[in-house]
């Protein structure tokens, strides 16, 4: 019977010759199951220089964390073999088909670590399988460096260019992304224009082609454009629609602090009605999609409507521009972009508001750029989706947050790497009915 159980498990673990499973045994109270495999060749081929028919010097005992049985946490435990060649005179360890070189977990228990990190915070991840959140960190690292060595990026040829940054205003790392294939492709700390320098590296030394990238969508900071234009010979650059509603939010909030400041008695006899609290909900109301108020923040708003204040025309000028992006949406029509685009730049220009009137120049500045971000709908959806993911990818660092944990991470999650590791075990066979 008992060796029943054992040729059982030696199966269930998937294990071949000449490695079995040579006793189990249970232990209720700790719950723990420990199998105890050997390798029961006498004779095996050098690990070094792959001569047949070698001898066994020693065996080293050592051991592995597996997954669980059921409640019960696995463990492996094995002689390996170490193998005196005649041939080439080293004395060798075999390798074990279920752990890679110098880990203390087996290959199955790693792949299962990897993809609970693909959706769980690593600090979670780690206490769910009971290891020390370094242990995965390690792993992480390891298996993206791995997998992104092998990935192709041999049709790329659409890519967003962003900055992130791990902790607010610093730390900054810039990230590229292929807008076709929806993956993050590179990703390196800092955001000048040699990080766009750095990509092309990495692209080229991953099967791409420099001349292929016909198309960068960016924000307006001048880096990115100057790294594009010195790494990039073919690409139009297209600036994010995301990027510009926001530098309008900042012209806005600009207007707006500094009217409250200096002029807070006509604020306050302008929004007489309006107590403390209401007045301060304006500030949020102003941020955001009218559909999204809240009651309060539409009477408030309606009150701002009203007055005649610099913040009511800033808020009217940015939800002008707003309404010029969300038509380019609907008629995606490059003359008609342009021509409603113009016309705000115009509205700007004469606005009496100096941060709109910065904006207005920037845009005409960046014109083309601009009208080409309004009319690729597809890629600036895709850049949103993207900083919702990075978030997660921050979150996902928290409790170890480097740089480097945070790139490693972002490319576990997004970079949608085609060879992360899968189970190494043979499958059981299928059982006869
Ligand atoms: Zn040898």
């Amino acid at each position: 019977m008992a060796v029943e159980i054992e040729s059982l498990f030696t199966a269930a673990l998937g294990l071949q010759a000449p490695w079995v499973v040579g006793k189990v045994e249970l232990d209720t109270a700790r719950g723990r199951i420990d199998f105890e495999v050997a390798c029961t060749a006498e004779r095996l081929a050098c690990p070094h220089c792959g001569t047949a028919d070698q001898g066994i010097h020693d065996r080293k005992r050592r051991s592995w964390r597996h997954l669980d049985f059921f409640e019960f946490e696995a463990w492996l435990h094995a002689g390996v073999p170490r193998v005196a060649c005649t041939a080439c005179g080293k004395t060798s360890q075999v390798s074990v088909p279920w752990a890679r070189e110098g880990s203390g977990f087996t290959l199955l228990f790693e792949a299962l670590s990897l993809s609970l990190c693909q959706g769980l915070p690593v600090r979670q991840a780690a206490r769910l399988l009971r290891v020390r959140d370094k242990q995965l960190w390690g792993r992480v690292e390891h298996y993206v460096r791995e997998a992104r060595l092998r990935q192709c990026m041999r049709s790329v040829c659409q890519v967003g260019i962003d900055e992130t940054s791990l902790r607010r205003g610093q730390d900054y790392v810039t990230v590229v992304h292929d807008l076709e294939a929806k993956r993050l492709l590179f990703a390196t700390p800092g955001r000048d224009h040699e990080t766009v320098g750095r990509f092309a590296e990495d692209l080229v030394a991953h099967g791409g082609e420099l001349s292929a990238i016909a198309h960068a969508c960016i924000d307006m900071s001048a880096a990115y454009a100057k790294g594009i234009g010195a790494s990039l010979p073919n690409a139009q650059i297209s600036y994010d629609r995301f990027h510009v509603v926001a530098l309008a939010n900042q012209a806005m909030d600009e207007v707006r602090s500094s009217e409250w400041k200096t002029e807070s008695r006509r604020v306050h006899e302008a929004l007489g009605a309006l107590d403390a609290r209401e007045r301060r909900s304006i500030l949020w109301a102003m941020r955001r999609n009218p559909a999204t108020w809240s009651e309060k923040q539409t009477q408030a708003m309606h009150w701002l409507q009203r007055a005649n204040l610099k913040s009511a025309r800033a808020w009217r000028l940015k939800m002008g521009l707003r309404e010029v992006f969300a038509r380019a949406r609907s008629h995606n029509d490059a003359g008609q972009a342009a021509a409603d685009l113009k016309r705000w730049i115009g509205w700007a220009r004469r606005s009496r508001l100096d941060p709109f009137k910065r904006l207005g120049a920037t845009l005409r500045d960046h014109f083309e750029g601009v009208v080409r971000g309004m009319l690729d709908d597809r890629s600036n959806a895709f850049v949103e989706a993207m900083n919702g993911l990075m978030q997660q990818a921050k979150r996902a660092a928290r409790g170890y947050r480097t740089t480097e944990n945070f790139i490693a991470i972002a490319y576990l999650r997004l970079g949608k790497l085609t060879h992360l590791p899968a189970s190494p075990f043979v499958r059981a066979a299928a059982r006869a009915t």
